[in-house]
This record gives C-alpha cells, sequence and structure tokens, in this order.
C-alpha cells in the first residue's frame, strides 16, 4: 500500500495522463497505450527506492524509468502541467511544492561502492 506522498503523486500523473491523451491521436489507434504507461508510472512509484521522501522525478539521480517512457513521460508533464492547475488546482498546488524537495541521499543499498 502507497503512503500519502506516493499516493498523491499516482494521482497526479494519473490525471496528466488522462488529459495528454485527450488530445493525441495515438489514443484512438491505441486505446491501451496510455493505460500502459500509467501502470508502468505506478509500478515505478511503488518501487521508488527513496518511498515518501522521493525527489521529484526530474530531479532524481537514479532516473528508473526506461529512456523511451522517460520521453513519453516528459512529455505528457509538458503539455499537461500548465492545463493541471485550472483543472485540479489543489493537486497541482501539492505536486509543485513536492518538486521542490530536496533531493535525499541515496540509500545504502543503492550506493555504487555498497558490496552487499
Ligand atoms: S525516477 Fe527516481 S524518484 Fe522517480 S520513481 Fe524512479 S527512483 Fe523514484
Amino acid at each position: 500500500m502507497s503512503g500519502k506522498r506516493i499516493s498523491r503523486e499516482k494521482e497526479t500523473i494519473s490525471k496528466m495522463i488522462a488529459l495528454y491523451e485527450t488530445q493525441c491521436p495515438q489514443a484512438s489507434r491505441d486505446p491501451g497505450h496510455y493505460q500502459a504507461l500509467n501502470a508502468y508510472a505506478d509500478k515505478r512509484l511503488d518501487k521508488c527506492v527513496f518511498g515518501e521522501e522521493k525527489p521529484a522525478c526530474k530531479q532524481c539521480p537514479v532516473h528508473c524509468y526506461q529512456p523511451a517512457k522517460r520521453e513519453e513521460m516528459k512529455q505528457v508533464m509538458r503539455w499537461a502541467g500548465p492545463r493541471m492547475l485550472w483543472r485540479h488546482p489543489i493537486l497541482t498546488v501539492r505536486h509543485l511544492i513536492d518538486d521542490r524537495r530536496p533531493v535525499p541521499e541515496l540509500p545504502e543499498k543503492c550506493r555504487p561502492n555498497n558490496k552487499a
């Protein structure tokens, strides 16, 4: 089960993807595409090494997304981000606050010189 921060991020991402989907021609050609992208993002959040202390993904030193998915998510965020404020103002403000969180230190198990 996700904590508040991860749940909030999942909700934000889901709304951004839904918004983006409304204007994307690919959505009608492949209706499951954005559902799969959303499921992928949820899975990354569930496995995030920082857990509830996670930084904004765009500032993350780990970058756990596959490169193609990362690019696609960047595109979604770039388009949907400015439009979110009018449709989901509270969620957007929370997201902007979360985005300003400092990047925490990498957990021990993720550090390059970890021999465990
Ligand atoms: S990119 Fe970083 S912050 Fe985002 S889910 Fe992956 S590990 Fe967590």
